[in-house]
C-alpha cells in the first residue's frame, strides 16, 4: 500500500490536457456529473469502453488463451465477511489518515510532502490513525449486525477462496494459474490523479500457484513477462521501471514485491504489482491450518470447511506458494493515454493532436468517409464499405460523415483511428473502384483499389497498407 510516488520528472503530457480530450471525446467522464459527480468515480464513453474492452482483452488472449498453464475466473463482486477476515483485510487493509485542522482535508499520512497539508499548506495536522478502506454493505432484507458483505477491495481473495473447485474440475498440476480481470472498491482517503486512484476500479490479476522451491523463479519470469506485456501495449521502455518494495513497505501477506512503475503525468507511480505472496492465502483460508506445515504466520481458521491444499500422487500435500502480478486496469489506460498523445506541428505554424494508439488498443479500427455528402452514389459506396468492412470482425468501424475530410482526418487522429479510407469522385474511375486511404501517424495517403483493401484488411493486416 505504501510507496513513495512524488518523486522524479514527470511525463511531458499534462493530466490536463488527457482529462480535456477524455470528456470532449467521450473516453471518461466523471461520474454522476450532473449531481455534481462522485469524487474518485468514473465512467467510460463510447470511446473509453472500446479502448479498456480492448486493453483487456489483450491481457485476456496473452496470459490466458496463448498459455496452457492458467484457467479464468469471473467471481462475485460481493465478498462474505469471513474471506475478509481470514485474508487479514478487516484488520490491516487500512491507510494512514490524518486531518488538516487548518482547511479540514483527510490526507493520506504517508503521502504527505515535508508533513505539511497537501491542500494548505498548514503544518497543523491531527496524529495519524488507520482508515478502514473496505466498503461494507448490507446484505439481504433482514439487517442484523452480522447480515453484512463487502464490496471486494481485490480480485485475488475470490480466486484463492476458489482454488479447490478450480483444481478439482481441470485437473491442474502445480505449477498453474487462476486469472481474473474485474471491478474493485477501496474507500480511498484521497482519491486523485483522474482514473490513478479512483475508489472503484478495475483490476487483471493472475494467481500463480508454485512448489515454495520454484517461487523466486517464477516471481522473476513475472516481472520480465509483465514489463515486457505492457510495451506491447505501446508504453516505452525509457517510461517503465521496477521498483523493489522495501521490507517496511512489504503487505503483510508479501514476502517481496516488485512494482511495475509507470511516468505519468504526476510523476513515476505504480502501474502493477507483482508480490511472492508465499503461502500465506491458501494457508489463511484452510480448515485447521495450524496443522499445515507452512512458511506464514496466519490466523488460525475455524470457519473454512476445506483444507486449500494440493496433493501429487504419493507426495505429501503441500500448501502452494503464490506468485500474483497484478495490474490496474485504468492505471493501464492512463498510461497508455498519457504515452499516445501527441501534439505535432503540421505545417504553417498549425498543430495537430494525435493518439498514437497500438492499433488494437485502439477505439475504432477504420473510419470510412465520404468525400462528398450530398452524393448519392459517394455516400452509399462508403456506408456499404463500412458495413462489409464490420463483418470481417475487426473491430469497430465509423461511418464519419460528420465534417469535411480535413476535420474528420482530424477528429480521428486524437481519438487515434489508425486508417481514414476516403471514398471520392475517383472511387468510381477506372475498371477497378478505389479508395484513398491514410495513416494516421505518418499521414501518408495513397489509392488503392477496393478489392486490395478488403483483402488485406479481413486479413487483419493494416499494418501492410503502407
Ligand atoms: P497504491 O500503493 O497505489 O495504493 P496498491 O499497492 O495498494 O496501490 P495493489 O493492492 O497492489 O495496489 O493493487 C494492484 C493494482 O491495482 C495496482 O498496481 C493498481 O494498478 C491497481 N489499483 C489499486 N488501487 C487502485 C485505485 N484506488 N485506483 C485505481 N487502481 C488501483
Amino acid at each position: 500500500m505504501n510507496n513513495n510516488p512524488n518523486e522524479i520528472q514527470a511525463s511531458t503530457t499534462s493530466m490536463e490536457e488527457i482529462v480535456e480530450l477524455c470528456k470532449r471525446r467521450g473516453f471518461i467522464f466523471h461520474s454522476s456529473e450532473i449531481y455534481g459527480g462522485l469524487q474518485g468515480v468514473y465512467d467510460y464513453g463510447p470511446l473509453g469502453v472500446e479502448l479498456k474492452n480492448n486493453l483487456k482483452n489483450a491481457w485476456w488472449k496473452d496470459m490466458v488463451h496463448k498459455r496452457d498453464d492458467i484457467e479464468g475466473l469471473d467471481s462475485s463482486i460481493l465478498t462474505h465477511h469471513m474471506t475478509l477476515k481470514y485474508s487479514g483485510h478487516e484488520d490491516t487493509f487500512s491507510d494512514p489518515m490524518v486531518d488538516c485542522k487548518k482547511c479540514k482535508a483527510r490526507l493520506r499520512a504517508d503521502l504527505l510532502k515535508d508533513n505539511a497539508c497537501n491542500n494548505c499548506g498548514s503544518k497543523e495536522l491531527t496524529q495519524a490513525r488507520e482508515f478502514n478502506l473496505m466498503f461494507k454493505c448490507a446484505f439481504g432484507p433482514v439487517q442484523q449486525d452480522k447480515d453484512f458483505v463487502y464490496l471486494r477491495p481485490e480480485t485475488a481473495q475470490s480466486i484463492f477462496i476458489n482454488f479447490k473447485n478450480v483444481l478439482n474440475t481441470t485437473a491442474r498440476k502445480l505449477p498453474f494459474g487462476i486469472a481474473q480481470i474485474g471491478k474493485s472498491f477501496r474507500n480511498e482517503i484521497t482519491a486523485r490523479n483522474f482514473i490513478f486512484r479512483t475508489r472503484e476500479f478495475e483490476q487483471m490479476e493472475i494467481e500463480f500457484f508454485v512448489k515454495k522451491d520454484q517461487a523466486q523463479s517464477w516471481h522473476e519470469q513475472w516481472i520480465q513477462n509483465r514489463l515486457a506485456w505492457w510495451q506491447k501495449q505501446g508504453l516505452k521502455k525509457e517510461n517503465l521501471k521496477l521498483q523493489h518494495a522495501s521490507i517496511e513497505d512489504l503487505a503483510h501477506y508479501s514476502s517481496s514485491t516488485v512494482d511495475i512503475l509507470y511516468n505519468f503525468p504526476h510523476g513515476f507511480d505504480e502501474l502493477e504489482g507483482i508480490a511472492n505472496r508465499s503461502d500465506y492465502d491458501l494457508a489463511a483460508h484452510s480448515k485447521n491450518n495450524n496443522q499445515l506445515n507452512i512458511d506464514a504466520t496466519v490466523q488460525h481458521n475455524q470457519d473454512s470447511n476445506t483444507a486449500l491444499v494440493f496433493k501429487d500422487n504419493d507426495s505429501p500435500e503441500v500448501t502452494p506458494y503464490v506468485i500474483e502480478p497484478s495490474a490496474g486496469v485504468d492505471r493501464g489506460i492512463l498510461a497508455i493515454l498519457t504515452e499516445a498523445y501527441t501534439k505535432e506541428s503540421v505545417g504553417d505554424g498549425k498543430e495537430r493532436t494525435v493518439l498514437k494508439l497500438a492499433e488494437h488498443l485502439a477505439p475504432y479500427k477504420i473510419a470510412v468517409i465520404p468525400l462528398a455528402r450530398n452524393n448519392e452514389k459517394i455516400v452509399q459506396k462508403a456506408q456499404e464499405l463500412a458495413s462489409t468492412i464490420r463483418e470481417y470482425g475487426t473491430g469497430r468501424i465509423k461511418y464519419e460523415d460528420s465534417g469535411n475530410v480535413g476535420k474528420s482526418y482530424r477528429r480521428h487522429d486524437e481519438i487515434g483511428t489508425p486508417l481514414c479510407v476516403t471514398v471520392d469522385f475517383e472511387t468510381f474511375e477506372g475498371d477497378n473502384e478505389t479508395v484513398t486511404i491514410r495513416d494516421r501517424d505518418t499521414m501518408l495517403q495513397k489509392r488503392i483499389a477496393i478489392c486490395e483493401l478488403l483483402n488485406l484488411v479481413e486479413k487483419g493486416k493494416f499494418n501492410n497498407l503502407f
